[in-house]
Formats: structure tokens, C-alpha cells, sequence
């Protein structure tokens, strides 16, 4: 009940990349790297762990962006021809490389890094994996002419993935999809018919991640255009109560959200953003209490899963290790009066 977990990300030791950086270089290369990307993992584990999170992740400590961390492990997409593109609507510009011919995987995307994480905790594994609809914003179009076919041909091997990576133990796949806030008409015509293709035939649990994004600059100036009341919601969540995913993962904390929107996600786990990630302050037990006690109004608490409100990639390792506390010792607070 209640159980506990995070976004995904958290930030990475300042010996494997630069801190409160996204895109980060990494300090480290060949097999040093390799190891350092590991022994990270582990700590990223065992933080969670000793901040009482229930479903835990590696972190991506092994990735030096949510969505390259995938697509470099593609065909069909260039590298070397990097183009800088306005992404989300434009909100901010990312260098992004090209598609220039049909998408395949070369062969396991993120294999190595489940088996990894998967011996060295005994907890529920979750992985994230960027949505197709967010790969598509993501990379430059130099092929297939249709965001909607690029992203049929990015699910379908986003599920061939998927069935390898559960069978390797993997417990909660979750797809990142933060465009679902941005192209409301596109989630509707083709964006959640993609991801049903993507998490089609799996028998572990599926969620997908819906935010406002990281706490850097321009998504705080974006949040400010967006008024009092947030209600992108409200467009995507009734047309992902009826997709096959499992559960939605979604901002909270000290968002302009008004919560009863998640009532309008039928029978889906909720993933609580009780932890903002936009600021360095530290939430107490008592606030993420209140964010969890909110919820339950709306839906019931075996459905609830206390979460962060997005990856805390960009924010200090301190600070990351103080927030996982709080938002541990929040659920326990709701766990106790529950009598859990
Ligand atoms: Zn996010």
C-alpha cells in the first residue's frame, strides 16, 4: 500500500559526469567507464533503498539524456548529422540527430543495464524508456515524412525491447512521454495509439510518465504562460483510462495540477508527484503527507503510488538523497495512520 518510487533519474556521482548539468559529457571513458557507470548504479540503488523507496531504478545513471540514451543504440538514426531543432513546441532548442532511413534496434537497448540492477536489489525493478511520441520530438525527421509513422515504427521496437527486458526481471517498465502535455491534438489522434503499441502483450507493469518537465529554466518561464489552472490533463488522462497502460506518472507538487483530474483515470495505478523537483528546498514528510492524503480523495490509496514529480537529474546529489527521504518518510506517515 502505498508504495514508494521516483521518476526515474537521479543526479550522478561528480567523478562519472559534471553536476546539474542535462546532456552532461562523461569524465570517465573506456572500461573506467564502464565500471563507474555500474558502481553509480549501485549507489543510486542503495539510496533509494536507504530512503525506504519501494520500486526502485537505476537511476539512468548509465545515460547521458532521458532519450539518447535509446536512440544511440538505434539504426536509421545519424549521429553525426546533428541538426539543432526546437523541441516541445519550441520551448527550448536541443541538438538532435537525424533520421535518415528505417528505425531498427542494433540489439538490446538497456539488457545489460536491467541484469546489472536487477542483482544488486531485491526490490521491484522499474526502467524507463523515453515514449514514442517524445522520441519523435526529440530527433530530427529526414526519412519518413509522418511523426505519426515514425512513432508506430519507434513502438513497435520500443516493445520488442520491452518483452526482452522483462523477461531479464524487470518488474515496472515506464515510457517518458513529457510531449503529452505539449501536443494535445496529437496524444489524441496517434500518440496513445502508440504507446498501447508499445506496451502490447507485456505481463509486467506498465506506466507512462506525464510531466512539465525538468526544474531547469526554460520549462519554470514555460509553467508561468500557463495560468492558474493546469488542465492538460484533463485532454490526455480520459483517453489513457481507456489504453492498455497500467498506470500514469504524473506533477503534483507544488504544481498548478488541480488533483481531482486524476480522478478522470478510471481504474490506472497514479504515480503522486509529492516531490518537486523545480526547487532545492526539501519537502517535509508532513507536505508529501498532504499531497498523498489529497489523492486519496480521488482515488483509492491501493491505486496510489507516492512519486516525484520528474527526474531529479539536474538537482544536487544532497539535495536528490534529501527529497527520496522525505518522500520515504511522507508515505510511511500515511502508511501508519492508515494503519499499514
Ligand atoms: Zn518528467
Amino acid at each position: 500500500m502505498l508504495e514508494t518510487t521516483i521518476a526515474g533519474s537521479l543526479p550522478k556521482p561528480e567523478w562519472l559526469a559534471p553536476p546539474n548539468t542535462l546532456w552532461a559529457p562523461w569524465r570517465l571513458e573506456g572500461r573506467a567507464l564502464e565500471e563507474g557507470k555500474r558502481d553509480a548504479v549501485r549507489l543510486a540503488l542503495h539510496d533509494q533503498e536507504q530512503a525506504g523507496i519501494d520500486i526502485v531504478t537505476d537511476g539512468e545513471q548509465t545515460r547521458r539524456h532521458f532519450v539518447w540514451g535509446f536512440v544511440e543504440q538505434l539504426d536509421g538514426i545519424d549521429f553525426s548529422k546533428l541538426v539543432t531543432i526546437g523541441i516541445r513546441a519550441d520551448r527550448y532548442k536541443a541538438s538532435a540527430p537525424t533520421v535518415t532511413g528505417p528505425v531498427r534496434r542494433r540489439g538490446p537497448v538497456h539488457g545489460d543495464e536491467v541484469r546489472w540492477a536487477r542483482a544488486n536489489t531485491v526490490r521491484p525493478l522499474k526502467l524507463t524508456i523515453p515514449g514514442p511520441m517524445t522520441i519523435v520530438d526529440t530527433i530530427h525527421d529526414g526519412y519518413y515524412g509522418s511523426r505519426e509513422r515514425l512513432a508506430m515504427d519507434l513502438a513497435a521496437l520500443i516493445n520488442e525491447e520491452a518483452r526482452e527486458l522483462e523477461a531479464l526481471g524487470l518488474d515496472v517498465l515506464q515510457l517518458d512521454e513529457p510531449a503529452f502535455n505539449v501536443y494535445m491534438d496529437e496524444v489524441r489522434d496517434w500518440g496513445v495509439a502508440a504507446l498501447d503499441r508499445a506496451v502490447e502483450g507485456l505481463r509486467c507493469r506498465t506506466a507512462v510518465h506525464i510531466c512539465y518537465g525538468y526544474g531547469i529554466k526554460a520549462n519554470t518561464d514555460w509553467k508561468q504562460t500557463l495560468g492558474s489552472e493546469w488542465r492538460q490533463y484533463e485532454q490526455t488522462f480520459p483517453a489513457l483510462a481507456r489504453s492498455r497502460i497500467g498506470g500514469v506518472s504524473l506533477e503534483c507538487a507544488g504544481s498548478h495540477v488541480p488533483i481531482a483530474l486524476i480522478g478522470l483515470l478510471g481504474d490506472k495505478d497514479v504515480l503522486v508527484g509529492a516531490i518537486d523537483v523545480a526547487t532545492d528546498r526539501i519537502e517535509t514528510p508532513g507536505e508529501v503527507a498532504a499531497v498523498i492524503r489529497e489523492a486519496m480523495k480521488h482515488v483509492p490509496a491501493a491505486r496510489i503510488f507516492p512519486c516525484t514529480n520528474c527526474g531529479m537529474v539536474p538537482l544536487s546529489r544532497a539535495v536528490a538523497r534529501a527529497k527520496l527521504g522525505a518522500l520515504g518518510a511522507g508515505a510511511a506517515l500515511v502508511r501508519r495512520e492508515l494503519g499499514r
